[in-house]
């Protein structure tokens, strides 16, 4: 198997584990996403590394959607998510269409850590999670030093290792899954010439 192949399950499990971790702690304090909600998806600023889309590039290379979707992307005038399938109006429910390969940003959606400029632990929610378990979200605060959340650079962390120079330059999500199925594309091209 190719390099960057090889590299993408190493990614895709890194990040399979590291999304139950973010997971395990949302339920376990009670901070549940709204059913069908996928406000934070629709978010233009979402920017995720090279490294996080690989997993996603050579599910499409192996569904021969590759050509398709680069070329959407690229005539595309749009910074929200190519995968996100809404299913309102407003465009505030809806899923994701590629959840099993979502990036390692998207697993951190909900409820995860991040700490101040004296170390202290903060919980970086999102409004409906705080709206709709006030009481929860309550409690999650007060513990924060007692039942710390599983930060976020840490996970980021624990996915740069597997490859610094791919994870090295965050970039808008669509375009960042655009360079990774180019490297793929790329790989697998000169594998095949091989
Ligand atoms: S990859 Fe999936 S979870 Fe991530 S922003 Fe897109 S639709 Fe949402």
């Amino acid at each position: 198997m190719a390099r960057l192949e090889q590299l993408s399950q190493q990614v895709l499990a890194v990040m399979a584990e590291i999304g139950q971790d973010y997971s395990k702690y949302q339920h376990h304090r009670g901070l549940f996403c709204r059913s069908g909600c996928g406000e934070c998806c629709q978010h233009p600023g979402i920017e995720a590394t090279v490294l996080e889309m690989l997993p996603l590039a050579f599910r499409l290379i192996e569904e021969q959607r590759a050509d398709q979707v680069l070329s959407d992307l690229a005539e595309r005038d749009d910074a929200r998510c190519y995968f996100y399938q809404s299913h309102s109006e407003d465009r505030k429910q809806g899923q994701c269409s590629v959840y099993q390969q979502r990036p390692g940003i998207c697993r951190f959606f909900g409820a995860a850590g991040t700490t101040g400029r004296a170390g202290e632990y903060q919980l970086s929610t999102c409004r409906n999670i705080k709206t709709d378990h006030p009481a929860a979200y309550a409690e999650t605060l007060i513990a924060l030093e007692s039942d710390p959340p599983p930060l976020i650079r840490h996970g980021q962390e624990q996915i740069r290792q597997l490859d610094p120079e791919l994870a090295s330059n965050p970039m808008p999500l669509n375009q960042a899954l655009a360079t990774a199925l180019e490297k793929a594309l790329f790989e697998q091209y000169y594998q095949s010439a091989e």
